[in-house]
């Protein structure tokens, strides 16, 4: 399950979309309506559970810093201190 992650570059928080931008789909309690795969070119990305519409990056409105998707994997929130 993808969470929401601090940016990279600037600790700001960087918020998952709740609704897909391609088809609207929302989940239920705040839920993100994106599920793991694998892009064309080999990337992680998130991809919407009803179209199928993939994304890598995610933008951090404050500094602008793409954050790619793989970045939003809950795990590398246990490990990070
Ligand atoms: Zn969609
Ligand atoms: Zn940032």
């Amino acid at each position: 399950m993808p969470v929401d992650k601090k940016c990279m570059k600037c600790k700001e928080l960087v918020k998952l979309p709740r609704e897909c931008r391609n088809c609207g789909k929302k989940k239920f309690y705040n839920r993100i309506p994106y599920e793991w795969g694998l892009t064309t070119d080999d990337l992680i990305g998130l991809f919407c559970e009803q179209c199928g519409k993939g994304r890598k990056y995610f933008e951090c409105k404050k500094c602008g810093c793409e954050n790619p998707a793989e970045h939003f994997k809950w795990f590398f929130e246990q490990i990070s201190v």
